[in-house]
């Protein structure tokens, strides 16, 4: 299961700004759809079956996106909604390798029209030398060292992938001309 630094360093190599910001900003919609597990607990509902379901879809990323490029046209300048689309995106498919049980608790990525779950455990043998899960104070805090370490990774993954995207004006922040419109 990967954690917040994983999430963060992903979606942060999506972009080349030094304003921080932005990367706050990023940070907290890189890490957004885990707050599905506040929903589960307020309504006291089974983590096992619903977490990683709409918050982690690829419907949800979108929608979130296109929210935020129509209710948000004066931050289009420093944060583009293909930006936001990324950051939600990457989160789902960093826990797709990191779920160890796909049919457990993988990722409802194409929620909600199949809730087939579905991950690829590509560094879970990793996770799993270091704590065989993150849901102690110990697990945590070994998770979390182990993606510190990793974060070069994650972050340079992103920054590859990222770079083509990069050229589509969709991926760019808005010029100062143009919110001004
Ligand atoms: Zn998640």
């Amino acid at each position: 299961m990967a954690l917040p630094v994983a999430h963060v360093a992903t979606a942060i190599g999506f972009t080349k700004t030094r304003d921080l910001r932005v990367v706050g900003l990023l940070a907290l919609v890189a890490i957004s759809p885990d707050f599905d597990f506040f929903l589960v607990w307020c309504l006291d509902l089974s983590i096992a079956l619903y977490h990683r379901t709409f918050s982690h879809s690829i419907l949800f990323a979108l929608s979130v996106a296109v929210l935020y490029r129509l209710l948000l046209p004066g931050y289009q300048h420093r944060f583009s909604a293909g930006l936001v689309l990324l950051a939600l995106l990457s989160h789902s498919l960093v826990d797709m390798i990191c779920t160890a049980d796909a049919a457990d608790h993988g990722v409802m990525l194409f929620w909600p029209f199949s809730e087939i779950r579905l991950g690829w455990p590509l560094v879970v043998p990793l996770y799993a030398r270091f704590s065989e899960s993150p849901f102690s104070a110990q697990g945590a805090f070994r998770f979390t060292m182990l993606e510190i370490v990793l974060a070069p990774i994650y972050w340079g993954s992103a920054a590859v992938l990222g770079a083509p995207l990069r050229k589509f004006r969709f991926f760019q922040p808005s010029s100062q001309d143009e919110v001004g419109q």
